[in-house]
């Protein structure tokens, strides 16, 4: 089952890209490497990925860093590609949008997701934050040869 979790999370202030206005957010600053909070582009919800214990991800990686356009670039390229696309090999919500890694929060006043700065609050405050894990269900029943080819659609995507 997919079960909801718990995720102590720092409140950190942003200022809106564009409209200049400041807001708080929750950011995932806990063991870090391996787990994300991924965010909706849309709507904003937050899901939670475990590369420790997430069954697609390796063959993700895998066929991500096979692909002709990333297999000479060097590590960090490769990462950064990696988590622009891995969001979209993953099931979207019931509307059908995205999450993503390392999204800028939506701005409550005008709803773009594009941060200027952001930085801690200062004294530090925290939030809880109720997640369910990111699900695969799409990815699962694709064939190898679909899941190559929707990895260089979105390759192409970011590349071009
Ligand atoms: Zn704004």
């Amino acid at each position: 089952m997919n079960s909801e979790m718990n995720l102590r999370c720092t409140v950190f202030e942003y200022q809106c890209q564009h409209c200049g206005k400041r807001f708080k957010a929750p950011v995932y600053t806990g063991s870090g490497y391996g787990q994300f909070l991924m965010r909706n582009y849309v709507s904003g919800h937050h899901v939670w990925l475990d590369v420790f214990s997430d069954d697609v991800i390796n063959e993700m990686d895998q066929l991500i860093s096979a692909h002709p356009a990333v297999s000479s670039l060097g590590e960090n390229a490769q990462s950064d590609i990696f988590q622009k696309i891995v969001g979209y090999l993953y099931d979207p919500d019931s509307e059908g949008n995205y999450y993503g890694i390392g999204i800028d929060p939506q701005c409550p006043f005008c709803n773009a997701h594009q941060a200027k700065s952001f930085r801690e609050v200062f004294p530090n405050e925290y939030m809880e934050l109720s997640v369910v894990r990111i699900t695969a269900r799409q990815w699962k029943q694709m064939s190898q040869d679909e899941k190559i080819e929707k990895i260089n659609q979105l390759i192409q995507g970011i590349i071009m």
